[in-house]
């Protein structure tokens, strides 16, 4: 069966750069079976209650600014799936957590970003669903453990943030600066807790993980690692987890990357 997987999809410029995670996410399809089509929940889509895109042909949104021309022309215009949409939204409702389709967006950079490193061809379906942030993250691993059914059936759960992610730090700093010490303390104290199935911890990470709300000064970027973890838990409430990628970049902004099981 498919892992459920949680990547960082770091600054738009992965692409075009030659960092290691950008290697990794060249190389992840490599790893495991083609799915038939691909669900994402990434930082970039955040609404009032969960929302699900149904469209042709998706749509590439370049929700940025200030980056090199070149990444304004990278385009990745994956089919959409109408029909898993509804069949996403149809498992939501009956875990309790009512949502909506919408008909016109594609995928923001936290979805295409990784996928046109990992699936180049634009060839599988893309579905993309939104995070709600105001409600934490035990929504988010509901949110992932009403469709969990959907990696038995072919599906690539995947949940699109970033590991840390204090952008108040991005100053003109090096690609490969060195991580700081408090993003080492806080990237391995959540290592560990995934590594160990911690749930609850992981759920409390801002009272006890080591800097975890300076890490996270929002929490959108970290809530698709609980929609990741919940797709592969389902109703017998485990998981197990293995880490497929770490590095950092600027010295602030890590790139791990989990599968889970
Ligand atoms: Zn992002």
């Amino acid at each position: 069966m498919l892992p459920s997987l949680f990547l960082s999809h770091g600054s738009p410029v992965t692409p075009l750069t030659d960092i290691p995670a950008k290697h990794f996410l060249a190389g992840l399809a490599a790893t495991m079976e083609r799915p038939r089509a691909i669900l994402v929940a990434s930082a970039h889509w955040e609404t009032e209650r969960p929302e699900v895109n149904a469209v042709a042909v998706n749509e590439t949104i370049h929700d940025f600014y200030g980056f090199p021309r070149a990444l304004y022309e990278l385009t990745y215009p994956a089919p959409g799936d109408a029909a898993l949409a509804e069949h996403v939204l149809a498992l939501l409702a009956a875990a309790g957590l009512p949502g909506t389709l919408d008909h016109e967006r594609g995928l923001d950079h936290g979805a295409w970003v990784p996928l046109l490193l990992a699936y180049p061809g634009a060839d599988i379906p893309v579905v993309q669903l939104s995070l709600q942030s105001h409600l934490g993250p035990a929504h988010h691993l509901a949110l992932g453990r009403a469709v969990a059914a959907l990696r038995a059936e072919g599906v690539l759960v995947i949940g699109s943030g970033s590991w840390t992610h204090d952008l108040r730090r991005f100053r003109g700093a090096a690609i490969d600066a060195r991580d700081t010490p408090d993003v080492t303390a806080f990237s391995d104290w959540m290592n560990e807790a995934v590594l160990e199935g911690r749930i609850d911890d992981l759920l409390a990470y801002r009272r006890l993980a080591p800097y975890g709300a300076q890490q996270h000064p929002t929490e959108e970027h970290l809530l698709p690692l609980f929609v990741a973890m919940g797709a592969a838990m389902g109703a017998a409430g485990k998981t197990r987890a293995e880490r497929i990628h770490a590095s950092g970049t600027y010295g602030f902004l890590r790139m791990d990357a989990y599968a889970f099981h």
